[in-house]
């Protein structure tokens, strides 16, 4: 397997990467997760463009938009994997242990590409996810690598027996530890408004687009745990998760346990777009 970093492709087993990395000890980058399905990138553009956008907002400077798509077409095409997920990360740079941004040094850009698989069953059977306080800084959206307390969170789900955690603000349903939140009530498509307290997903935003081509009529102003909870479907969406259905919220049963109708709808339109078949 090919991966790049710091300016150069090489065998993984070859690759070096440096402990002053300040992605390291600082986290101090940001990143983006990219599906491609039979070789073809989706929703390219928009990664890039998050990927920027995150780099302006902690201040990285020094790596061009054409940059970065000729690194993760080249990723591509040196590597024989049909589908996969690309992983990209821009950290400050390579220095020694200071707080202060680093003088006169380059950003390090640092990709590789594992195969992946659509998550079928999930998609179709849906998941158990469990509740918490969402205690995360006051920039959730900036895709930044210092991820601790969503590792944290994503763990209590995983000692629960659930496949995710839904977080929240004084009861307002912000996101999962690695998902948007969606919830369908009265034939209604409600998630939290893209501020700085969630990550705006890229599959946040067609999951958007696909309701409102649908004529499903959509609410970007939030919810609370109680309207989670008592919500006629909930979704969970990200890039590797697609479009999952939620059928369990702590001890409360969703949607009779089942995938609910709207969701159904929207997922056969997000797979149609995955194969460039127009279905609406
Ligand atoms: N929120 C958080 C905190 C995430 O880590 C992710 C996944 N990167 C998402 C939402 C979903 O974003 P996307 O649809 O762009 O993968």
């Amino acid at each position: 397997k090919i991966s790049f970093y710091n300016g150069e492709f090489k065998n993984d087993d070859e690759l070096r990467v440096k402990y002053q990395d300040r992605a390291f000890y600082f986290g101090d980058g940001v990143y983006e997760v990219i599906r491609y399905y039979e070789g073809e990138f989706f929703t390219l553009d928009e990664h890039l463009d998050r990927l920027m956008n995150s780099m302006a907002e902690i201040e990285i400077e020094g790596v061009s938009r054409q940059e970065l798509l000729d690194i993760v077409t080249e990723l591509k095409e040196r590597n024989t994997i049909e589908n996969g997920a690309l992983y990209i990360q821009v950290s400050r740079g390579i220095q020694n242990r200071n707080h202060a941004y680093p003088v006169d040094v380059e950003p390090v850009v640092l990709a590789y590409i594992n195969e992946a698989r659509r998550p079928r069953t999930q998609s179709e059977n849906g998941v158990h996810v469990i509740t918490s306080e969402d205690y995360r800084w006051l920039k959730c959206h900036v895709k930044s690598l210092n991820l601790l307390a969503n590792v944290m969170e994503k763990e209590r789900a995983v000692k629960a027996g659930a496949h995710e955690t839904v977080m929240h603000r004084d009861q307002v349903v912000t996101e999962g530890s690695s998902t948007n939140v969606f919830i369908v009530k009265n034939g209604v498509l409600k998630t939290h408004p893209a501020n700085n307290f969630i990550l705006n997903g890229i599959t946040r935003l067609e999951v958007l687009k696909i309701a409102k081509q649908l004529g499903i009529e959509t609410d970007e102003t939030g919810f609370t745990v109680e309207e989670l909870k008592e919500a006629d479907e909930v979704i969970i969406t990200s890039t590797t998760q697609e479009i999952t259905p939620v059928v369990k919220i702590d001890d409360t049963i969703i949607s009779d346990g089942q995938r609910g109708s709207v969701t159904n709808r929207i997922q056969e339109v997000f797979d149609a777009n995955i194969h460039k078949l127009n279905l609406v």
